[in-house]
């Protein structure tokens, strides 16, 4: 539990806030004056917001080499009300110690609080406008100054602030995927159901080869032809009336906030949310059948990517052709407008998936 009680202000130069067109396409470039820190030697220190800066830790600090690190994403968004909200952050903070747990490292009781307090501080970096909100990302590392693999006795919270821009600034661009069958990202029994630095890394060399080879723009794993995740984002398939997304149960998928929200509202939309194991082939029959609706990746950064063509080393390529507003396929494009209408607080009956964090002042 971080003692936020006791936390400590300590006030840094006020920068200018960036532009919303200063924004565009710089995701995760920008922030805002200050950040969260808190230590843990056994238990959590009190907890301050400082200027943002360099961190000083050992050059021998667990987390550089054995990845003991993890971190979570999450929005802050500005409704047109004034109102900033946090969008189902109670998911993110179970996400953040399932993560902690898995790392033998200590758990951080109170995230919603704790970045609340940050957005509070810093809510002139927090944008208006549809497709604008600040990118909160809560991270742990191990900073205990030795080189021993095992449980960390140190280590440090810090939440950071980005004020963030449409992650299609030009409208939805459908992007052409590469199912790759031979480079795992996750596993059964592994770690790719949390968010642990680990697991990211280790994805840039296939995601640049599918470009290279193939002119994909991500990597849909799909190991033994059973698909897992595009890039890091969950996978969805609309085929008939079944919105269809792989199950969590082997460990090798991300829990995605996107993604529950996105089988919760499907049946609003009037489709069947169906999690289950999802073959490269199912692909294929279902577009050969001319069943294959839409296909889209979902994650906070974009919230929805739709895909156009998945390029798969046995069959060639396998189109999906619907799409119509701005790049959107009419389901990606409907789940698009829900959500956008929950985290900007339009939609009064999904006003329980919000939190919301500061209330309307002049700033
Ligand atoms: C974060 C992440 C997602 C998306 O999760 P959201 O909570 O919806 O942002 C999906 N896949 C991977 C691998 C991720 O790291």
């Amino acid at each position: 539990m971080l003692k936020l009680s006791k936390l400590v202000v300590k006030e840094g130069a006020r920068r200018k806030v960036p532009r919303n067109d200063e924004l565009k396409g710089a995701f995760g470039k920008v922030f805002s004056d200050h950040m969260l820190v808190a230590e843990w030697d056994g238990e959590w220190g009190a907890p301050r917001i400082e200027p943002f800066g360099d961190l000083k830790i050992s050059p021998a600090a667990s987390s550089l080499h054995y990845a003991l690190q993890c971190f979570e994403g999450m929005k802050a968004y500005r409704g047109d009300d004034d109102v900033i909200r946090l969008f189902r952050p109670d998911l993110n903070a179970a996400r953040l110690n399932e993560s902690l747990d898995r790392l033998a490292m200590p758990r951080v009781e109170n995230l919603v609080e704790a970045v609340g307090t940050l957005v509070s501080h810093d809510r002139r970096f927090v944008p208006s406008g549809d497709g604008f909100a600040a990118y909160l990302r809560p991270t742990v590392i191990a900073t205990d100054p030795h080189l021993g693999v095992g449980p960390p006795n140190r280590c440090l919270f810090f939440a950071l602030l980005s004020p963030v821009g449409p992650y299609f600034p030009a409208g939805f661009n459908p992007i052409v995927v590469y199912a790759d069958t031979q480079y795992v990202r996750a596993w059964p029994g592994g770690c790719g159901g949390n968010k642990v630095g680990a697991n990211y890394g280790p994805t840039i060399l296939p995601q640049q080869l599918a470009a290279r080879r193939h002119g994909a723009s991500q990597v849909l794993y799909c190991p033994d032809g059973r698909i897992t995740e595009v890039g890091s984002m969950n996978f969805f398939a609309v085929v008939g009336d079944d919105l269809i997304t792989p199950p969590l149960d082997m460990g090798d998928i991300l829990p995605g906030v996107t993604r529950r929200s996105i089988l919760d509202l499907a049946p609003d939309l009037g489709l069947n949310p169906v999690e289950r194991p999802f073959h490269l082939e199912d692909l294929h029959e279902a577009a050969r059948t001319g069943r294959l609706r839409e296909v889209f990746g979902a994650g906070t950064a974009a919230i929805v990517a739709p895909i156009k063509a998945i390029v798969t080393d046995q069959g060639g390529t396998i189109s999906t052709t619907a799409t119509s507003v701005e790049g959107l396929g009419p389901v990606a494009g409907a789940l698009f407008s829900r959500l956008t209408d929950i985290h900007y607080g339009r939609d009064p009956s999904h006003a329980h998936w919000t939190v919301p964090i500061v209330q309307p002042t002049k700033n």
